[in-house]
This record gives structure tokens, C-alpha cells and sequence, in this order.
């Protein structure tokens, strides 16, 4: 029980609230009239319907517009189709997932095909984060793995499948041993970043934490193609510049294989006697898709032109379903120089405008909301020395280096007065002087009024030369997928699955919802090999995908 009765008893604006038809009688006694209130109140509060009722859907809702990329497409006639192939798994895309899954299929003795729609595999970034890794063993990091996944559910305001957090927190580690086992046998250096963290970064005290003992580094690009050349020597075969246009599927049945297209427009039939594994990516580029699903971010152009959503497609058209929660789009900023360090910055107004101690994605959401959709990354000749109160994390600069400071050098303009930098920054001179007096007073006395950025982060601006930069931001990728099981299996509207057809990576739905959490560097690669890896050891592993 939540409220007792005489919780009531004083409260004179709750009887206000109710309607007249509601109102009780006053000749009552006291103890009836209380009774009856509570029970109008909780009713009304806490049960707006009847318990186990379903909220009726609104009846004036503006019908959704159809896109085009809504429409399956014609058939493909069969004597179009030049050549067949058959192998058991048909793996589709050959980013991070792809090369993944396909490895992993034919490590558990499967005949497959992978194809790809450019001419070779694409991958790009370095972050990778697991829990429990060899790695992290061996140099004695500890982590506490419920803490990330309540933090990274919470983050996601519960829109999120926590089974896919916890599938990956109990597992990844293997995933991650796996990959070193062959970059380390092919000689390719990773090491954790930002490790070992200063004794002063305190996750339980920053604002936005970064778990920054789980990001295992590569260069992604030598790490993908170490992953190809292990699946090539495993008896993979790879088609390059093949998109894959439609799936195979009699009515409800099996998913059986995919039809693709080459460069010069020729297709080509994959019969899959297991499953198709669906590893497309994104669909940032694709901007039906991105007016659909991704509204508030669909000004900004794609980064990856492979991401134009062709997997999401293929399955929809077959029955899949699209996550019912916003995607989270991947719009990582750069305030400046000094990366995402919590230094002042200002919007082109010259105006302070929120907390700077913020990840490059948080920085990129409030920028968003500026008049001209960009800020200044504003600091003093002092910056050297205020690194190391920056904190960790993504995009966080801690070292003080010849190249940080050559850089800050070529990118920033330069003034020995606040009033020469104001006509340099080009901002209102009067509202920049304020802006400038009002921090500096702040900083100095230890407590920001206006936002409240921790002290240790509010570094003065009174030491010429006085630099400034914009930043900018840039559409990654957007992370919204498909509904699965624990399988990984798509889903279709009844939540069934779909037979004989697997989703890894970017296609996997429900991992991340609203907005992308740099709790984890490098969780959305981790998510996509190990996803990978796990939808491709079910499909080639599971009865129901036996051939048939
Ligand atoms: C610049 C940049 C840096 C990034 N850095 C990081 C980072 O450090 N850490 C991190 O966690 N995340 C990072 N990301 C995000 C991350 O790269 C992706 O979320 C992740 O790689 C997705 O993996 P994927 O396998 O799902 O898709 P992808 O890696 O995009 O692979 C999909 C593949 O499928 C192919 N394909 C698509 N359609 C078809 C079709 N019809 N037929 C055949 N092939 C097809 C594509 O060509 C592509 O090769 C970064 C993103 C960008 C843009």
C-alpha cells in the first residue's frame, strides 16, 4: 500500500482534484468520507484502467505515411538467375558481424557462402568492450558486471532487452579470447584503453561514467581482416560486389536462401540449407528509412554509404518487425580540440548552454538544440596542466603532447584578450564578456550556479593566449534493429520466429534504444561480433536448422 488514509486526512487540493460525479457525500462520517477518498484516489492514480486492461489505441492517430521502401519488390524471374550456389549458412555482409558469424559457422563444421555488396570487407573505429577477458585477467581488472548492465538498462529508460546485455556480460569474454587468439597469433597489438586509469577517476563520482577498463583497442580494419583471413582458411567463400536484394521464403515457411545482384546487374540464387544470416548494418544512409524510424536525426547524411538498411528490408518483407522503440542514432560530436574535456563552451550566441562534463554523444544532443547547431570549445594558455582534472573516457584528452598541442595550434583562433577572441569567434561581444566574467567568478569560488559542473572541472579563462574552436558532430550509425529471440532469431509480428533466418549486428533490435550509452566504449562492436558469433553457432548448430 502506497499511501495511508491519513496521508489524506489534511489534504484539502486532493478533493479538488476529483470530479463532481466523484465527489462523495459530506454528511458521511469522517472515517467513511476518508475511506471513499483513498479508494477515488488510488483508483484514479494508481489504476487508471481496470487492472489487466489494455489501453485502447487512440482513435483520431494520424495514419502513418507508407514509404516506398515499404512495397517488396517484383519477383526476380528464374531466368534471370545466372548462377546457383548452395552451402548451408548464407551469410549476409561482411562488416565486423559478418566476418564473425561466417568464421564462427564454419568453425562448427558448416558450408558457407558470405557475401558482400562492395569489394571488400568494411570496417572502421577500434573500441571494443567485454567483461572478463584474458586480458583484463591477466593485468588484474576487476568489474563489476551488474553495475554496467543496470546502468546500461537504466540508460536506456528499460526500452532495452537486458537479455542481450547479460547474454553478452556472461559471455563476450569468449568471444574476445577467441579474436586474440588470432591477433595474437598474427602479431596484432590491442590494449586496453585509458588503462591504467588514474587512482583519482571515480566512476561512482562523474556524471556520465565510462567504464573505461573494458574497451579492449585494435585498429578495427587489421582486426576484421585478420578475422577474414582465418574464415578464407576455413573453407569460407566470399563473393565480393553481390548485394543481396531478396530473401527466400515460401509463405510461413523455412527461409531458404537469397537472391543477389552483381555490379553488372546479374543475379545470382544462395540456397541456404540451414539459415541465412542476416549481418547488413545500419541504415543511417537511407533516408526513407531514417524519416521512419529516426525522425529527430534525419537532417544529418548518413557517414557509411553500406548502411542503407537492406537487411532490415529483405526481412520486413517477409514478415520480420521493426523494434517499436526509437533507434539510438550514433552522433557522436567533437566539442573541440580538447576533445570531449569538460573546458567552457558557448553557442554561437556566446551563451553557456549546458554542463560540459558530458560524453561526444551528450555534447552532440544539447548542441542540437543551439541556434546555428553548433558551440565553441573556449580555453586559456593554463590547458596543459588541466587535462589530467578531465577525467576519463571516450573522446576524453589526458596527455599533454607536441601533436596536441601542434593541433590545438592549427585548429583554434588565437587572442591575447577576451574582446580580440570575442571578434575572432565572431559572437555578440557583450554577451561573451558576461558569459566569461560569470564562469571565471564561478570557478573561482568552486560551484557553478548555472550547471553544476564539479568544481575540479571549472578551469578558469583569465591566462592569455586565449584559444577557441568549433566542434561538430557527424551520423555514425543508427542503432535500430529487428526483434529477436534469445536465438537471435527475427521475429514476426505474433513474436514467432522466423525459421531459417538469424540477425546479427546492426540488424539486432532492442540493444539500444533513444540514445547511444558511451558507458561502454566500443560496446557497439562488441555487440555486433558477439552477436554474430552467437547467432551463427545457432544456426549451425540447432535441429530445427538441419538439412532437410
Ligand atoms: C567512423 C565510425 C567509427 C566507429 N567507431 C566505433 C568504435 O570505435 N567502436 C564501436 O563500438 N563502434 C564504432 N562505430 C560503429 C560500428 O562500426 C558499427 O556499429 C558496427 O561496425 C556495426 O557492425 P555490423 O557488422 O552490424 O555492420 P557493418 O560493419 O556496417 O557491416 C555491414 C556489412 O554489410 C554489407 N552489406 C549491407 N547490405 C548488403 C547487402 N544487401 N548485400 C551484401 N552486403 C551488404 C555492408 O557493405 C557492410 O560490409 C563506428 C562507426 C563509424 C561510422
Amino acid at each position: 500500500m502506497l499511501f495511508s488514509t491519513d496521508a489524506f486526512s489534511n489534504d484539502n487540493n486532493e478533493v479538488s482534484n476529483l470530479t463532481k460525479s466523484q465527489s462523495y457525500d459530506r454528511s458521511e462520517p469522517e472515517a467513511v468520507q476518508k475511506k471513499e477518498k483513498f479508494k477515488l484516489v488510488t483508483e484514479e492514480l494508481l489504476a487508471p484502467l481496470p487492472l489487466g486492461a489494455k489501453c485502447a489505441p487512440r482513435p483520431d492517430r494520424v495514419p502513418e505515411r507508407k514509404y516506398s521502401f515499404e512495397t517488396p519488390p517484383d519477383p526476380i524471374p528464374a531466368n534471370k538467375i545466372k548462377n546457383t550456389y548452395t552451402a548451408e549458412i548464407i551469410v549476409v555482409g561482411g562488416g565486423i558481424s559478418g566476418m564473425g558469424a561466417a568464421l564462427t559457422a564454419a568453425e562448427q563444421g558448416a558450408k558457407v557462402i558470405l557475401i558482400e555488396k562492395m569489394d571488400t570487407f568494411q570496417a572502421r573505429g577500434g573500441c571494443n568492450a567485454y567483461i572478463g577477458s584474458r586480458l583484463q585477467k591477466k593485468l588484474g581488472i576487476k568489474i563489476d558486471k551488474d553495475e554496467i548492465l543496470l546502468a546500461l538498462q537504466k540508460y536506456g529508460g528499460d526500452r532495452t532487452d537486458q537479455r542481450i546485455y547479460r547474454m553478452w556480460a556472461d559471455h563476450g569474454h569468449e568471444t574476445i579470447d577467441w579474436l586474440m587468439d588470432m591477433t595474437d597469433a598474427a602479431g596484432i597489438e590491442v590494449k586496453i584503453n585509458q588503462y591504467p586509469a588514474s587512482a583519482k577517476y571515480d566512476f561512482s563520482q562523474e556524471y556520465y561514467p565510462s567504464y573505461t577498463n573494458v574497451d579492449h583497442m585494435y585498429d578495427q580494419r587489421v582486426m576484421v581482416g585478420c578475422i577474414m583471413k582465418n574464415a578464407i582458411n576455413k573453407g569460407v567463400v566470399m563473393h565480393f560486389n553481390m548485394r543481396a536484394k531478396l530473401l527466400l521464403r515460401q509463405d510461413r515457411g523455412r527461409v531458404t536462401g537469397v537472391l543477389a545482384q552483381n555490379n553488372a546487374g546479374e543475379y545470382n540464387r544462395y540456397n541456404a540449407t540451414k539459415a541465412v544470416l542476416l549481418c547488413t548494418g545500419d541504415y543511417a544512409s537511407n533516408a526513407e528509412m531514417m524519416a521512419k524510424y529516426c525522425p529527430q536525426t534525419d537532417y544529418l547524411p548518413g557517414k557509411l554509404v553500406t548502411s542503407t538498411g537492406d537487411g532490415h528490408q529483405m526481412a520486413m518483407w517477409i514478415g520480420a518487425q521493426m523494434q517499436g522503440t526509437p533507434p539510438a542514432p550514433m552522433t557522436h560530436g567533437f566539442p573541440g580540440p580538447l576533445g570531449s574535456d569538460a573546458f567552457l563552451q558557448v553557442n554561437l550566441k556566446g551563451e553557456r548552454f549546458h554542463n560540459e562534463d558530458v560524453g561526444p554523444q551528450n555534447y552532440t544532443n544539447a548542441v542540437e538544440n543551439q541556434p546555428g547547431q553548433q558551440a565553441w570549445q573556449v580555453f586559456d594558455s593554463k590547458y596543459p596542466d588541466e587535462l589530467k582534472c578531465m577525467g576519463l573516457g571516450f573522446s576524453r584528452v589526458i596527455e599533454d603532447t607536441p601533436e596536441l598541442r601542434g593541433y590545438v595550434e592549427d585548429v583554434c583562433v588565437k587572442a591575447n584578450t577576451i574582446d580580440e577572441l570575442t571578434r575572432k569567434m565572431e559572437v555578440p561581444l557583450d554577451v561573451f564578456r558576461a558569459t566569461v566574467k560569470r564562469y571565471n567568478d564561478m570557478a573561482r569560488a568552486g560551484k557553478d550556479l548555472d550547471f553544476g559542473k564539479r568544481p575540479d572541472r571549472l578551469s578558469t579563462v583569465d591566462k592569455p593566449p586565449f584559444y577557441a574552436s568549433k566542434g561538430s558532430y557527424e551520423m555514425l550509425v543508427v542503432l535500430g534493429g529487428l526483434n529477436v529471440n534469445m536465438k537471435l532469431q527475427a521475429l514476426d509480428k505474433d513474436g514467432d520466429n522466423i525459421p531459417g533466418l538469424y540477425v546479427a549486428g546492426n540488424v539486432v533490435g532492442n540493444r539500444f534504444s533513444v540514445d547511444y550509452p558511451l558507458l561502454l566504449p566500443g560496446f557497439s562492436h562488441a555487440l555486433a561480433l558477439f552477436t554474430g558469433r552467437t547467432a551463427a553457432r545457432n544456426a549451425a548448430d540447432t535441429e530445427e536448422n538441419n538439412s532437410q
